[in-house]
C-alpha cells in the first residue's frame, strides 16, 4: 500500500522490521514502535537501526502495523539510516517470493535487491540523487490532477528540493515531473557528481540497417506486448541478429517511458557488448558486472533507483536491479549455467527471478539464445510462452560447415599431437590466407588431464571423485578440490593400456602446442586465468578484432557471444569432456557449447569451417550440432527426458548434506528423508534418495543428496516444507543446503 498524500492516512505506529541477522530463529518480521519524530520520514523500504537483543542491528521495514495484543516489551527504532527507502515494494515482493521459494533466510533475499556494498552496514550515499525544486515562475493555468497534487508538495516547504524518488514515492511520476519543469514551473537539479565506470568498452558505431523480415517479425511482436506480462522464446542462430533485435525493442521501450534490464552471462559481459549498448543509449546505460569497483556498481545502482539510467545491463545479480517503471527484461544466451547461483544462498535462478519479477511488474521477458534451454524451448512449444524465431544469418551468410573428427582413429594412426591432420591442415590454409582462427577448450581448463586413450579413463582423485588435473612442471596430478597430488600412472587402472596420455586440455597448452608447429602465427589465450586482471579482456579482443593476433585460444565460457569478421576457422579442440559428466544435462551442455562454438566462425565474407574433435563421433548431441539443427536435438533430448521424468516435465529440488563424518553425514541424510516422506508424499511430490552424490567427497567433505522431483507448474514452497520439518531435523556437523532447480547434478 502507499503511504502517500493521496492514499489514506497509514498508522505508523508500529512497524514491521527483518532485522538483518542471518539465522533460522529470527527468520521472521519483529514489532518495534516507531517513535513519533521518525513516523512522518519513515517508508516501507527503509533501513533503520534498532535494537535486538543486546545488541544494536541493522534491520529492513516492511510493513506498518500494530503488535499482536500478547507480544510485550515493544522497542523503539533508534534510527532511519537512509534518507529514501533504498527498496521498493516491488522488490520487497520479489524478496519474499524468493525467500519461500527458494527456502532461504528473508534477509538473504532482501540481501540482493540492496545496493551492491550495503549489507555490511555502508551508508548509502543519497546525496546522488536526481531532484526538483519552485522555480517561482510558470504557467499554473490548466493543471492537471497529478500536476496539483505536486504544486502543493512543492508549496509546503517552497524552498526545499525534492528528489524523485520521494515524489515517486507519492504517486507523481517522471513524466509529470518533466512535463512541470517544460512549463518552467520546476527546475530540475542533480545533486552530485556519481562514480561512472570508466569507458573500457570497444566503442561501436551505431550501424542503421534495415532488419531482416524475421527480425521485424520479432521485434513487432515483442513491441506489441509491451506494458503486459509476455515471456518470448527467441530462438536465432547465430548471428542471425538477435542483439539487434534486442536493442530497437529497448529504444522502443524507452520511448514508451518504460525501463529495461538486459541480462549477459558474466563472461560474456565483454567490451564489445558493453560498446554496443553505449552507443545506443549513451547514459541512460548503467552496467552492472564484476568488473567494476564497489563504489562504481553501487553508484550506478543509484542512477537506476532514482531513474537517471533507465537502462541496465548486467551479469545475473543485476536481475534485481531497482529499474524504475520496468517493461522490459532480456536474458541473452538465456540457456547459460551462470544464471544460476549455485554456490550460495540464496540459490537462485536469475531466469526464475526474471519470470516472476516481470509477472509481478507486467513486463516482458524475452529469452534469447541460439541453444535456447531445454526447458524454455518446451515452455515455447506448449504455449505459455511465445516463440520466435530467427532462422538465418542476417545477410544471408551461409552457417559454417562442420566436420567431425574422430580421435581415436587419429591414435590408431599415430597422430599423438593435440590436433588432428585435419585441424592442422585447416589451421594452416587458414593462416596462409591471412584469415583468424578460434580454438575452443570445453572445458575452462588451465591445465591438463590424465586420460586413457583406449578406454577413455580419466584419473580422478580419490578423495573428490573429480578428475585430476596435470601440473608439468612438478610432473604430478593435483586435485583441484582438495589439493591432494600423486605422480601419473604408467597403466590405465581399468584396461592396463600403456595409451594413457595427458590431454592437452589447457589452453596454455593448446597454445604452446600451436606455437610449436606455427612459430609465426600470433597467437593469446582468453580464459579466467587471464582476464581476471582489469581491462585485460577488452585489451586482448581489441588485438584480436584489429587483426594483431592470429589466433585466439579459449574456453567457450569465456569467447561466447564474439563477432570477429575475420574468423574462418573455428577449432574445438576437446568436445567430450562434458559429455561424460554423470549429469542429465551433459548432452544438452555439450550441444550447446558445440552450437555456440560453431557459431562464431564464418560471420565474414570468406565463409567459414568448424572442426570438431572427439572421441564421441556417434553422439546425437555431436551429429545434431554439427548440422546445426536444433529441432533435431531438442526431440530426442526430450524424450530421453520424458522418459527418465526430468525436467521440463518436474523440477527438482535437491537437498545436500555434506560434513567431515561420513556416519554423520549419512544419519543426517536419512533422518530427514524419514522427516520428508509423508511431507512429500502429500503433496503428491517423488523423493530420490538419500544416496551419496556423484561427487562424494569434496575437499574432505562427504556428500549426501536427497532429490525431490515436484510438478513443473504450480506452487513450490520450499520454505512451508523446511520449516514442517525444521524441528526435529536439526543437525550437528552436518550442513544441509538445499537447491530448487540446480543447475549440476554433481
Ligand atoms: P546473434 O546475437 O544472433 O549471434 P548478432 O546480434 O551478433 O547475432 O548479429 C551479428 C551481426 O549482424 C552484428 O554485427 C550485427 O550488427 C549485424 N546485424 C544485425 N542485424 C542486421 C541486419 N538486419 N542487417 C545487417 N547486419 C545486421
Ligand atoms: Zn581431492
Ligand atoms: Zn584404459
Amino acid at each position: 500500500m502507499q503511504d502517500g498524500f493521496a492514499a489514506p492516512i497509514m498508522n505508523k505506529e508500529h512497524a514491521e522490521i527483518i532485522v538483518d541477522v542471518a539465522a533460522f530463529p529470527v527468520d521472521r518480521e519483529f514489532h518495534y514502535h516507531v517513535p513519533p519524530s521518525l513516523q512522518p520520514s519513515l517508508h516501507v523500504g527503509h533501513r533503520v537501526m534498532v535494537p535486538f537483543g543486546h545488541r544494536r542491528v541493522v534491520g529492513y521495514v516492511v510493513g506498518f502495523s500494530p503488535p499482536p495484543e500478547d507480544v510485550a516489551g515493544i522497542k523503539d527504532i533508534l534510527r532511519i539510516l537512509d534518507e529514501e527507502p533504498l527498496i521498493t515494494k516491488d522488490l520487497l515482493e520479489l524478496a519474499h517470493w524468493m525467500a519461500d521459494y527458494y527456502g532461504c533466510l528473508l534477509v538473504e533475499a532482501i540481501s540482493c535487491i540492496l545496493p551492491p556494498g550495503t549489507r555490511a552496514g555502508g551508508r548509502v550515499g543519497m546525496r546522488t540523487l536526481k531532484a526538483f525544486r519552485l522555480t517561482g515562475g510558470g504557467s499554473l493555468k490548466g493543471l492537471g490532477p497529478k500536476q496539483q497534487l505536486a504544486l502543493e508538495l512543492f508549496r509546503k516547504e517552497p524552498n526545499q528540493p525534492l528528489t524523485a524518488v520521494s515524489l515517486e514515492e507519492q504517486g507523481i511520476g517522471r513524466a509529470t515531473l518533466q512535463s512541470m519543469v517544460k512549463r518552467g514551473i520546476l527546475k530540475e537539479e542533480s545533486l552530485t557528481v556519481l562514480r561512472r565506470p570508466e569507458d573500457q568498452a570497444l566503442k561501436r558505431k551505431h550501424q542503421d540497417f534495415e532488419l531482416t523480415l524475421e527480425q521485424q517479425r520479432a521485434l513487432s511482436a515483442i513491441m506489441g506486448a509491451l506494458g503486459q506480462n509476455q515471456v518470448f522464446v527467441l530462438h536465432g542462430v547465430t548471428g542471425s541478429g538477435k542483439t539487434e533485435v534486442y536493442l530497437r525493442a529497448i529504444a522502443s521501450a524507452l520511448r514508451s517511458g518504460l525501463g529495461a534490464l538486459v541480462l549477459v552471462p558474466e563472461i560474456a559481459l565483454t567490451a564489445q557488448v558493453m560498446g554496443e549498448f553505449q552507443a545506443r543509449f549513451g547514459d541512460e546505460v548503467a552496467l552492472l558486472h564484476s568488473n567494476l569497483s564497489l563504489g562504481e556498481r553501487h553508484d550506478e545502482w543509484l542512477r537506476l533507483r532514482c531513474g537517471e539510467a533507465r537502462v541496465v545491463v548486467g551479469a545475473r545479480s543485476a536481475v534485481f536491479a531497482p529499474v524504475q517503471n520496468l517493461g522490459l527484461i532480456v536474458i541473452d544466451e538465456e540457456h547459460e549455467p551462470s544464471y544460476k547461483q549455485d554456490d550460495r544462498h540464496p540459490r537462485y535462478h536469475a531466469r526464475t527471478v526474471a519470470m516472476k519479477r516481470a509477472a509481478l511488474e507486467n513486463a516482458v521477458v524475452v529469452l534469447g539464445s541460439a541453444t535456447p534451454g531445454i526447458e524454455s524451448y518446451y515452455r515455447g512449444q506448449e504455449g505459455s510462452s511465445k516463440l520466435l524465431i530467427l532462422s538465418k544469418r542476417v545477410e544471408n551468410l551461409p552457417l559454417p560447415k562442420v566436420e567431425i573428427v574422430d580421435m581415436r582413429e587419429e591414435l590408431k594412426r599415430g597422430n599423438r599431437t593435440i590436433f588432428s591432420r585435419r585441424l592442422q591442415r585447416e589451421l594452416a590454409g587458414c593462416l596462409g590466407r591471412g584469415e583468424q582462427a578460434i580454438l575452443f577448450l570445453n572445458r575452462r581448463g588451465y591445465t591438463t588431464f590424465i586420460f586413457c586413450r583406449e578406454c577413455g579413463e580419466v584419473m580422478q582423485c580419490g578423495d573428490c571423485s573429480v578428475s585430476m588435473t596435470y601440473h608439468q612442471t612438478e610432473g604430478e596430478l593435483r586435485c583441484h578440490y582438495c589439493g591432494k597430488t600423486q605422480p601419473p600412472p604408467q597403466v590405465c587402472p581399468v584396461c592396463h593400456s600403456r595409451a594413457i596420455r595427458h590431454f592437452g586440455a589447457g589452453t596454455q597448452r593448446v597454445v604452446e602446442a600451436f606455437k610449436e608447429q606455427f612459430p609465426r602465427a600470433r597467437a593469446a589465450r582468453l580464459d579466467a586465468d587471464v582476464t581476471s586482471r582489469k581491462g585485460a579482456h577488452a585489451e586482448i579482443l581489441r588485438s584480436f578484432e584489429a587483426r594483431q593476433l592470429d589466433v585466439l585460444v579459449g574456453t567457450q565460457m569465456v569467447a561466447k557471444g564474439f563477432d570477429f569478421p575475420g574468423v574462418t576457422l573455428v577449432g574445438v579442440v576437446a568436445a567430450d569432456t562434458v559429455l561424460n559428466l554423470p549429469d542429465y544435462r551433459s548432452s544438452e551442455r555439450t550441444f550447446q557449447l558445440l552450437v555456440q562454438s560453431a557459431g562464431r566462425a564464418g560471420r565474414g565474407p570468406d565463409g567459414g569451417v568448424v572442426v570438431i574433435q572427439t572421441y564421441n563421433p556417434h553422439h546425437y548431441a555431436v551429429l545434431t550440432a554439427a548440422e546445426h539443427d536444433y529441432e533435431a536435438f531438442y526431440q530426442q533430448e526430450l524424450s530421453f527426458r520424458k522418459s527418465l521424468h526430468y525436467p521440463p516435465f518436474c523440477r527438482l529440488v535437491r537437498l545436500l548434506f555434506q560434513g567431515e563424518n561420513e556416519a554423520e553425514v549419512q544419519s543426517a541424510a536419512h533422518l530427514w528423508s524419514r522427516l520428508l516422506r509423508p511431507k512429500v508424499r502429500r503433496r503428491d511430490w517423488e523423493m530420490f534418495g538419500p544416496a551419496p552424490a556423484p561427487l562424494s567427497r569434496l575437499q574432505d567433505r562427504y556428500r549426501w543428496h536427497l532429490w525431490l522431483k515436484v510438478p513443473p507448474e504450480g506452487p513450490l514452497s520450499i520454505k512451508e516444507l523446511l520449516s514442517e520439518c525444521a524441528a526435529q531435523g536439526t543437525l550437528t556437523g552436518v550442513n544441509l543446503s538445499i537447491d530448487v532447480e540446480p543447475s549440476f547434478m554433481l
